[in-house]
Parts: C-alpha cells; sequence; structure tokens
C-alpha cells in the first residue's frame, strides 16, 4: 500500500529505486555489485567465512572451562543456531544471486530483515535474539575482510536517476540508501558508493550530511522521523528530494508521475548546461563571481565542469575525517591541496584550515561528546589552535600548495580579536619554518569567515586584519537564532530570512565595501537560486556554492539588474517579514 514520509528537502532531484535500509555502523561495508559468472565464487566466498566461523565458535565450545556459567555455553549454542539459519544463508544467497550484490552487503541486507521480524517478535527473549544475530553477522564480516574475491572489482550501479526506469533488469534497478542517520565521514564512503539518493530519520538542511549530498547532487531527504523503521528492506520508494518527500510502494499513477517529473529535470539540467561558458553578468554590467565548494580534491573537476571561476571553500576536515585517529601527515595535506590547486588550472583556491567538531566529528569515537553541546565547543580555529602542531603542519601543506597557483587560507569560526593574533603569528612561524628548511612555498591571501555573531558585530576589526572575508550563513544562522543546524526538531525555526540574520550579512557587506576587502558567501544561502537576486542587492558580488547549484544561480544573475535591487534588498531586511516581501516579488 502507498504511503508517504515527510522530512527536511535537501538535495533536487527526484530518485526512484528499491530501499536499502543500512545501519550507519556498518556504512564501511562494502557495496558493490559482482558480475554475473562470479555468483557462485562469491557464495563460495560467504560460505568459507561462515565454515571459520562455526569453527571458531564450536572451539571455544569445547575450551568451555568446567565451571562456564551454564548462559555462556547455552549462548554459543543460539550462535551456533543463528548461523547456520535457514532463513539467513537462504536469504543471503538470494540477494547475491538475483541482485548481485557483494557478500558482505547481501548478508547485512538479509540481517535488516530478520532484525526487523525480530523486533516485530512479542516474546521478549525471542526479541532480544536480535543482538545475537547482530554479533554473529559480524564474526563473518570480520572474516571476509581482506579476503575478497579477487575478480570482484567494484562495480558502480548504473545510475537511472534520469530517463528510463528499468525496474526488472538486476543490477541496472538504483538503488535508495535508508539509514537513521550518516555522519559526514560516511558521506565519504557513500560517495564512492552504488546508491542514486538517500533518507534519513535525523539530520536538518544544513547539516554536513545534507551539504554533502548536495555536493553529489543526488536526491535526498533528512530529518525524516521514522522512515528507517516504515520502510522495508527492498520496497520501491521515491525520493523527492525537492520536496522533502518520500513516498513508499507507489502506485503505477504516481510512479508514472514522478518519471515524469524525473525528465523535466533532466531537460532542465540540460537546458541549464548551455549557460557553462556565458560569464556572469548582471543586466546593469556588475562580473559576479561563482565560485565551487568542494571537500575532496577530486571535486574540482565537477567545478571547472559548471564554469566555476575557483574554489570559494575547500572543506580540508573532510580530509581529516574516518581515520580513526591517524591524521593526515604534512606530505599527505600537502599532495591533498595541490592537487586541489592543479585541478583549477590556475583559478584560485579558498582552502579552509580544518573545521572539525560539532556535526564533523573526525571519527564516531568523537560522537560520545554529543552531550556537551559540541557546536559550542573545541571547534574549527578554536581546535586548531589548542593543538599548535597540527595547525602549523596544515599552515605549511597550505603554503607548500600556493608555490603551484593561486592560494586564498581562510579561517573559519573566528570571534576573538585574540583569535586574529594568534593565527597570524602560527602562520609566521610556518612560513619561516618552510624558509628556514628550503622548502618551496607560495603567498596567499588571509580571509576570516564570518560565521559567529559575535564577529559579524566587530566585523570593521576583522575586515582591518584580513585580506577578505566570507560569510559563512550555515553557521551564522545557527549561532543568532540558538538553532541546531542539524537538528531536525527544530528545523522549522532555522531561518535564513530572519531579520537578524539578514542584518549581520548586510553589515558585513557594508564592511568589506568600506575597508576595500572583497566578501564572498559561502553558506548554502549562495547556492539558493530564490535569495540570488537579495543577495546582489545587498552588494554580494561574490557566491561559492556546490557544483550542482552554479548554473541555476548563474540563471538568475544573467536576469538580473543589481543597481535596481538595492532599494528592494535594504527595504527587505528592514521589514519584520522578509520572506513574504521575498515572494510577493518573485
Ligand atoms: C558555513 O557555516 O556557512 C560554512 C560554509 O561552513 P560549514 O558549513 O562547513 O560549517
Ligand atoms: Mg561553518
Amino acid at each position: 500500500m502507498t504511503f508517504s514520509i515527510h522530512g527536511l528537502a535537501v538535495a533536487r532531484g527526484v530518485a526512484i529505486g528499491r530501499a536499502v535500509l543500512v545501519a550507519s555502523s556498518r556504512l564501511d561495508v562494502a557495496h558493490y555489485f559482482i558480475e554475473a559468472d562470479q555468483v557462485e565464487a562469491e557464495i563460495a566466498r560467504l560460505r568459507v567465512a561462515r565454515n571459520s566461523v562455526v569453527e571458531e565458535l564450536q572451539r571455544l565450545q569445547k575450551d568451555l572451562p568446567k565451571d562456564a556459567p551454564h548462559e555462556l555455553a547455552a549462548l554459543l549454542d543460539v550462535h551456533l543456531m543463528l548461523l547456520q539459519d535457514e532463513e539467513l544463508t537462504t536469504g543471503v544467497k538470494r540477494w547475491i544471486r538475483e541482485r548481485l550484490y557483494n557478500a558482505e552487503w547481501a548478508l547485512t541486507t538479509q540481517y535488516e530483515v530478520l532484525a526487523r521480524q525480530f523486533d516485530e517478535m512479542e516474546d521478549a527473549y525471542l526479541r532480544e535474539r536480535k543482538a545475537d544475530l547482530e554479533q554473529v553477522v559480524e564474526r563473518v564480516l570480520r572474516h571476509m575482510t581482506g579476503a575478497a574475491s579477487p575478480v570482484a572489482a567494484p562495480q558502480p550501479a548504473r545510475a537511472h536517476r534520469e530517463g528510463e526506469l528499468l525496474l526488472d533488469d538486476r543490477h541496472d534497478v538504483p538503488l535508495v540508501l535508508v539509514a537513521h542517520d550518516l555522519s559526514p565521514a560516511d558521506m565519504l564512503q557513500f560517495k564512492k558508493s552504488v546508491f542514486a539518493g538517500f533518507v534519513t530519520d535525523v539530520g536538518g538542511k544544513t547539516s554536513h550530511t545534507a551539504i554533502v549530498a548536495r555536493s553529489m547532487d543526488i536526491p535526498a531527504v533528512v530529518g525524516a522521523r521514522t522512515a528507517s523503521q516504515l520502510v522495508r528492506q527492498d520496497d520501491w520508494i521515491i525520493v523527492d528530494g525537492e520536496a522533502g518527500i518520500v513516498i513508499v510502494d507507489p502506485s503505477p499513477i504516481i510512479l508514472a508521475e514522478y518519471g515524469f517529473k524525473q525528465r523535466q529535470g533532466a531537460l532542465e539540467r540540460e537546458r541549464l548546461s548551455r549557460l557553462r561558458h556565458t560569464p556572469a553578468v548582471t543586466r546593469d554590467g556588475q562580473r559576479i563571481e561563482l565560485l565551487a565548494n568542494i571537500e575532496m580534491p577530486d571535486d574540482t573537476r565537477a567545478a571547472l565542469k559548471v564554469g566555476a571561476v575557483g574554489v570559494g571553500l575547500f572543506r580540508s576536515e573532510f580530509l581529516f575525517m574516518g581515520r580513526h585517529g591517524v591524521l593526515p601527515d604534512e606530505e599527505e595535506q600537502y599532495q591533498a591541496y595541490r592537487a586541489a590547486v592543479e585541478g583549477m588550472q590556475g583559478l584560485p583556491v579558498t582552502i579552509r584550515t580544518v573545521d572539525v567538531g560539532a556535526d564533523k566529528p573526525f571519527d564516531e569515537v568523537r560522537h560520545d561528546e554529543a552531550h556537551l553541546n559540541p557546536a559550542l565547543g573545541l571547534r574549527a580555529i578554536r581546535w586548531s589552535l589548542s593543538e599548535p602542531a597540527m595547525f602549523l603542519t596544515q599552515l605549511r601543506a597550505i603554503l607548500r600548495a600556493a608555490a603551484h597557483g593561486p592560494v586564498n587560507l581562510l579561517i573559519p569560526m573566528l570571534a576573538h580579536l585574540g583569535e586574529i593574533r594568534q593565527t597570524q603569528v602560527l602562520l609566521a612561524q610556518a612560513r619561516a619554518q618552510l624558509e628556514r628548511a628550503g622548502t618551496p612555498h607560495g603567498w596567499v591571501r588571509v580571509g576570516a569567515m564570518i560565521e559567529v555573531p559575535a564577529a559579524a558585530l566587530i566585523v570593521d576589526r576583522f575586515a582591518q586584519g584580513f585580506d577578505f572575508l566570507s560569510i559563512g550563513t550555515n553557521d551564522l544562522i545557527q549561532y543568532t537564532l540558538a538553532i541546531d543546524r542539524a537538528d531536525e526538531t527544530v528545523a522549522h525555526l532555522y531561518d535564513p530570512l530572519h531579520p537578524a540574520v539578514l542584518r549581520l550579512i548586510a553589515a558585513t557587506l557594508d564592511a568589506g565595501t568600506r575597508h576595500g576587502k572583497p566578501v564572498s558567501l559561502c553558506g548554502e544561502m549562495a547556492g539558493d537560486p530564490a535569495l540570488t537576486r537579495l543577495l546582489l542587492g545587498l552588494g554580494l558580488r561574490s557566491f561559492s556554492m556546490h557544483p550542482a547549484q552554479i548554473l541555476a544561480v548563474k540563471q538568475e544573475v544573467l536576469r538580473a539588474d543589481a543597481a535596481r535591487l538595492r532599494d528592494w534588498a535594504l527595504a527587505v531586511i528592514a521589514d519584520d517579514e522578509p520572506a513574504a516581501m521575498l515572494a510577493a516579488s518573485a
């Protein structure tokens, strides 16, 4: 029966496919398709792993001391029984045979199916067996790690977000990931995976998970509350990333309607792609800089493809995530920054120093700090200044990359004047270290992110101390309105058009003009075409956003008359209801 789930729209487009439920703890399990002639080898690989676990458990059973508690022996029996359970083994084989999932993926998929059945059991004892099943599956997965079938090279799925739906062809069926939560580090895995869209129970519109979805340009809905409980493994679902709706088990009429919507989206993209080489100039001749936000050096390809004139924000922290505490050293960082600089072929690259913390922990381990209100904690520049050796390493790597092309250095989350001074001292120190060692390095322009209201309120001091400013509206909104950007329960209050937010943006732009310092805006507002005219009217001339949004914003720029928008924009921000004024003029 068709039903829909409402969440928050985070990334445009429509995905239609089968649901793959994955527990976030198991996202690091490889997801790829095997070839049809690899099916038997894949099943054999699984059998070998399972047999090893059976032997391991039997050994444990045999070596159990005489005085061991009776429960322990009973538990081993249960584990052995679960391991040899028909439903588990047949189910896993089915996912491999019919869907061509690799063995690990097939195993975790069948685990999710059985776990759901356990959850629904009346009997509390049986319900608790889910944890045993999980342990058994973990053991088999551990045995399989490193034992991947040598012929089973990862095969990315052919995405069918646009055009024809191929409902029956085994691995041409698009897959949509449904999870309770996805961390930004999970998203890095996700970037390499086969999914055509995703849905999570938690998360806000500008949570970093949503931000990465936007950078991948795939439909996604976050904050869908109960989605991971209501959707079942392998259900057909539609993800409407624009409306924030997930439709489960759609009827043929709904499927046809969304198929049409997908095709319209594809046509619109095709139309916009023709603007790639058109200079971003307003009708009154103002040249507007449209820059890209990137997470990884490789993203520069997508940036160039849509005609970005530089990178306005390289979120360097993504190089640091999901590495289990082993942070990249100077050489590794230098190679990554250099790859981005060379990737942009002479266009400027703005590298932001590591912005770790809040909803971007390095590793899951750091999640235990969540109760401490990490958005207000040791985040971004605060963390860098508290780890000077790490910070100097990063600064040296960035300065070295600057020998290969134009680089801007951007400092996140500054609020205190003391932080400016400390940053400048460390930067001078990093430069001196490179000079002493005779290591080639280049000159960088240094900018401050204005994303804490305190910085926006004394923005003149920041404009004096830096070569440029960049407004981080994602955090500026969060901190001005006291709304956690990753919390779906207060997402309705997260308002980019709140007059207080708009006035802080306007004040920052004015300070830039007064001090002759360029001001860019790199929060998600920059990529929202509905806000382009307002931001142009307030004086913004440099927008940085995900490559996927650049052409739609360019279209707005080409239609705008910036000078004539000035008075209207000032009236909008002076009004109590800017959103209503904006809607009225749309
Ligand atoms: C911002 O806060 O607007 C920003 C661009 O940085 P991030 O989203 O990475 O916090
Ligand atoms: Mg920020």
